[in-house]
């Protein structure tokens, strides 16, 4: 594709590289004694955004998305590589997607160095690379019977305001403008990701739902969970339409909120508050991993709560 194109949209000054775009290859130098944690995602027009979407927006989530795996491994953002390919060349889409992109991007230190651009249905591809010391990474297989279960942030936000918008729920406008930025805009957790270092016995992001995510630990650590639905972390506009079994499923089973899910022995809470503070985000004890297999939710009165959608059906008893 047009090197002008990329000269100008995609290239900026790599301080943290040995050589960024404009190469056969980008050359880096990783930190020595560091280990690399690499990460891709990839998002489809139709599938993971709509034409409609602003392509600041767009800019922003296809990286925030990477980010959150890299936060996910309590790794540190280093270099990004970016495949896109574009119906046409539109400078004005391009602009504003590379102006969200870089915002974000300039916000974790991470450099673009390099990608590819071709013609096509609007699809992205973004590789992100980080850096963690070794043994320190925060992964799924580590979680321990007796772990409290921590999750950042609020839950449901994203999937929220995705039924909103697929029609699948009415909401009041000033509500949905509550629950909007939160799929539109989702804030990678990298801070506490980093800070969770040496005290989270597993972590992982939530991008497919709770209940999904959690079980993605549950399987790999060969443990189980019970988790207090009362105890699961909202915002008020969430909660006020908790009547409706389409937001209690997004709380529990929604996707988009890019928040962490980690846990960690109990002897850590008042590390794991500490972290948190540091990192400036909220984090909510949610429930116990159990020896025994399976997830289990309880309900506000005691009672255990069913579900039967999908990413829970598997672990329903
Ligand atoms: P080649 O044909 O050698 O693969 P390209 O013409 O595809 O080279 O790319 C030229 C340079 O621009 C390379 O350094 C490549 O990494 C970079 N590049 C291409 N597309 C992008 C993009 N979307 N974002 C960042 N860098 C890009
Ligand atoms: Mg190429």
């Amino acid at each position: 594709m047009e090197f002008s194109l990329i000269a100008k949209h995609f290239t900026r000054a790599t301080p943290g590289a040995v050589l960024g775009v404009g190469d056969d290859c980008a050359l880096l130098a990783p930190t020595p004694g560091m280990q690399l944690a690499v990460s891709s995602d990839m998002l489809l027009e139709g599938r993971h955004f709509s034409p409609q979407d602003s392509p600041a927006g767009i800019g922003h989530k296809s990286l925030a998305v990477n980010l959150s795996d890299l936060a996910a491994m309590g790794a540190t953002p280093r270099w990004a590589i970016l495949a896109i390919a574009l119906p046409e060349e539109n400078d004005a889409w391009l602009t504003a997607f590379a102006r969200g992109f870089f915002r974000l991007a300039d916000l974790h230190g991470i450099e673009l160095v390099g990608g590819d651009t071709t013609r096509g249905t609007l699809t992205l591809s973004i590789t992100v690379m980080g850096e963690v010391p070794p043994g320190q990474a925060l992964r799924r297989d580590g979680a321990q019977a007796g772990d409290d279960i921590w999750v950042s942030g609020m839950l449901g936000s994203a999937a929220l305001a995705l039924a909103y918008r697929q029609g699948r729920l009415f909401m009041e406008q000033v509500d949905a403008a509550r629950v909007l930025p939160a799929l539109y805009l989702p804030t990678p957790r990298v801070a506490l990701g980093i800070a969770l270092r040496g005290l989270a016995n597993s972590a992982i992001d939530i991008s497919d739902g709770l209940l999904a995510d959690l079980g993605h630990i549950l399987e790999r650590s060969g443990v189980g969970a019970r988790l207090e639905f009362s105890a699961l972390p909202m915002l008020p506009v969430v909660q006020s339409y908790l009547h409706e079994a389409v937001a209690r499923d997004c709380v529990l089973a929604g996707g988009d909120d890019y928040e962490l899910c980690f846990t960690a022995p109990t002897s850590q809470r008042d590390a794991i508050h500490a972290a948190a503070a540091r990192a400036e985000v909220a984090v909510t004890r949610i429930g116990q991993i159990t020896v025994e297999a399976g997830l289990s939710v309880t309900g506000a009165d005691g009672q255990p709560l069913l579900y039967d959608r999908t990413g829970y059906d598997h672990f329903a008893a």
